[in-house]
């Protein structure tokens, strides 16, 4: 009877819960063992009364010796935060970096992720103000909270971690920090860096001390290739073969690619060629990680590999010092990364892939020294190695558009900005081009003083042009009523790495029912998300049209968080006001591409004898293309539509040649004069 069988299911069940308990204590157990046997853990008494005796520290340290997770856990543990009352930051220049490393301290100190420890990352903000003591956020992300708290009141202490990428946002906090550490002496700052530039962080804290933390670190054979190799990608995909089928078990392979796509193009013919040899070899697992990867599938990288197995690690520059993946024995360099690169003379803004520091590139080959001794695979020449390589990375600072860093100083009541102190100083060209640039806008009047539109633009979390874009859709005579199509359209644009299906011929295939039909991504990307959004949201919806759905829920949130803030600045209001006027019969489309002109002037081209050709430069411009994933690409192709005189372009790759990426045609050039008369009059 049932009275028989329930004591004993009972019982099981006890079994069960005691089972689980030893686990947890056991896991718990291990992760304190992990956490002593990091060479940083030695150092932890020392640390901590250097940093009791000092207000500003640099840590230098092999990557991997435990500074990002381990660090803020020591301050933590030697009360700074006063039982809760403060908070402790530490900064990431990448997304990747600061929730991943977020993940695993909550994992380290036994708590929900987003409670004590949590971070903080554009559009993702993942703490929980009354409970967070231990936030990781992206540089960016405190730069931003200059703006509601100048002095940052609510830190004991922040790190600034990995300071040697010198990203823009890195420098520009350095900056401020450096003239805030007088009024608050009670704020401990900790920069850590890998060796390269430590002495020059020091040189700007006033001599501030350098700490070592030695690490260990096994030798690591370096191979070049005799001759330069036109295909990196090739001859990384024969070496990684190579090494799977000559080399010894265990020993993972990381290897060194420029991005997304050329992931993505590696990982296919890995699988490809894999699935031909079939039995022939040993399994491989193949784990990808960039910027824009799904946050599920990040921590594949991390998993242990099963035995009899080897992984295979293809990373962008992310794995060069943010995270450390253990088991690596092999790493695979092309020496390329790609970088943001910006002329001030042209106004052009773009990715480029260029070559490596030797500083960078001496930090990969590290990666394989780790458990053992290592090998490091290059894909270029020594003579390269010891002429062409540049010795350090360039500062973002040099190369970058300071558009938007200016705005940010200029509304935090910095006016001097020659004299605001930074490592390297940007040239004045640079400076000035991002001033015009804001006139032109609408952020900076004549005097060069910020306006009621420049400070609005500072509030919204993305760029000024796109800020300059929202407030032109809910505003502009001639436009205003769009705001909401318009915010779609600048949330999709955030995502747009990811929202097709992967794969090159899905990505196609998906588009080819609308070529001709839709004017430009824009539209496309707008109906897009309208149509997943009248299918209440649907997973299927995603399948059966070939769109990512992790990615649209993202765009959702990032849409959710723009209206949020339009809201907040009346932006909604005056939007909603415009829409009841207009009583529906109005076509949206004409107003949408108007938007987009007025907050992107310095981003179209004209077409000429030869093409396409930017406008910015005084020396009739360089020439671009419509990217061939565009869909505006597709129709001029296939005849279906005719090109326009204008077209507005959201980015330029150079690949084989300089391609403009989101495209959105001009249907007419009078919209030019309309939107921006001060920057399209003289020219045309
Ligand atoms: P450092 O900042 O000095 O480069 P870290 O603190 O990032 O070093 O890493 C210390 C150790 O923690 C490394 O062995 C690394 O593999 C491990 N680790 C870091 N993040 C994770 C994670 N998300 N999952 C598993 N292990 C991790
Ligand atoms: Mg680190």
């Amino acid at each position: 009877s049932n009275e028989d069988v329930l004591p004993e299911l009972e019982s099981e069940y006890d079994q069960k819960l005691i089972n689980e308990l030893d686990r947890e204590q056991a896991r718990l157990q291990t992760i304190q063992e992990t956490r002593q046997s990091l060479p940083v853990y030695r150092f932890r008494d020392s640390l901590l009364s250097a940093i009791k005796e000092n207000q500003v520290m640099i840590i230098v340290g092999e990557t991997g010796s435990g500074k990002t997770t381990q660090l803020p856990q020591y301050l933590v543990e030697d009360g700074y935060t006063k039982n809760g009352k403060f908070q402790i930051a530490c900064t990431q220049p990448r997304r990747v970096a600061a929730t991943s490393v977020a993940t695993r301290v909550a994992d380290e100190m036994n708590v929900v992720l987003g409670k004590e420890v949590g971070y903080s990352i554009r559009f993702d903000d993942k703490t929980t103000p009354e409970k967070t003591i231990l936030k990781y956020m992206t540089d960016g992300m405190l730069l931003r909270e200059f703006m509601a708290d100048p002095e940052l009141k609510k830190y004991a202490c922040i790190i600034i971690d990995e300071a040697h990428e010198r990203t823009l946002a890195t420098d520009v906090l350095l900056g401020l920090l450096k003239d805030i550490l007088p009024h608050r002496k009670d704020l401990k700052l900790l920069i850590s860096s890998a060796t390269m530039n430590a002495a020059k962080f020091a040189d700007f804290f006033y001599d501030a001390p350098i700490f070592n933390v030695p690490g260990r670190r096994f030798p690591v054979d370096i191979h070049y290739t005799l001759q330069p190799e036109a295909n990196y990608l090739n001859a990384a995909i024969t070496t990684i073969f190579q090494i799977h089928t000559t080399q010894a078990l265990p020993g993972d392979i990381l290897v060194f690619l420029t991005g997304q796509e050329e992931i993505e193009a590696a990982q296919q013919s890995l699988e490809e060629i894999a699935h031909v040899l079939g039995s022939k070899i040993k399994p491989m697992i193949i784990a990808p990680i960039y910027a824009n990867l799904p946050q599920e599938q990040q921590s594949k990288i991390f998993d242990k590999t099963p035995k009899d197995c080897r992984k295979v690690v293809l990373a962008t520059n992310i794995a060069e010092t943010s995270l450390t993946i253990d088991g690596i024995k092999y790493v695979i360099d092309p020496g390329f990364v790609k970088e943001n690169s910006f002329v001030a003379a042209t106004g052009m803004s773009q990715l480029l892939t260029v070559p490596c520091s030797r500083a960078s590139v001496d930090q990969r080959a590290g990666r394989a020294g780790r458990v053992g001794p290592g090998k490091c695979f290059r894909i270029f020449t020594k003579w390269s190695y010891f002429n062409e390589l540049d010795p350090l990375p360039k500062p973002e600072i040099l190369r970058t558009n300071l558009s938007q860093v200016v705005l940010l100083l200029l509304s935090l009541g910095v006016t001097d900005l020659i004299d605001f102190p930074l490592l390297d100083k940007p040239s004045i060209p640079a400076l000035s081009k991002a001033l015009e640039n804001l006139y032109v806008l609408g952020a900076l009047n004549s005097k060069g003083a910020i306006t009621r539109l420049g400070r609005m633009m500072c509030e919204f979390p993305c760029e000024p042009d796109f800020g300059k874009v929202m407030h032109t859709a809910a505003t502009h005579g001639s436009c205003k009523g769009v705001l909401e199509e318009v915010i779609t359209i600048i949330a999709m644009l955030h995502e747009t790495a990811s929202i097709f299906a992967q794969g090159k011929a899905d990505r196609e295939g998906n588009k080819s029912s609308v070529v001709g039909k839709v004017s430009s991504d824009h539209i496309l990307y707008l109906e897009t998300f309208n149509s997943w959004k009248d299918m209440n949201y649907s997973r299927s919806w995603c399948f059966d049209h070939k769109v990512q759905y992790k990615t649209l829920v993202r765009v959702r949130n990032i849409r959710d968080q723009l209206w949020k803030c339009c809201d907040k600045l009346g932006l909604v209001a005056l939007n909603e006001q415009a829409v009841e006027q207009l009583n529906g019969d109005d076509n949206a489309e004409p107003r949408i591409v108007k938007s987009f002109i007025s907050g992107f002037p310095s981003n179209i081209a004209k077409l000429g004898a030869s093409g396409y050709h930017t406008m910015g430069a005084q020396q009739g411009g360089v020439n671009v293309s419509v990217h061939p994933t565009s869909i505006v690409f597709q129709s001029l192709r296939k005849d279906m539509v005719k090109p326009t005189r204008f077209i507005l372009y959201q980015r330029l790759v150079l690949t084989s040649k300089e391609f403009m990426r989101d495209c959105l045609p001009i249907p007419r050039e009078e919209w030019l004069h309309e939107m921006v008369p001060h920057y399209f009059k003289a020219k045309s």
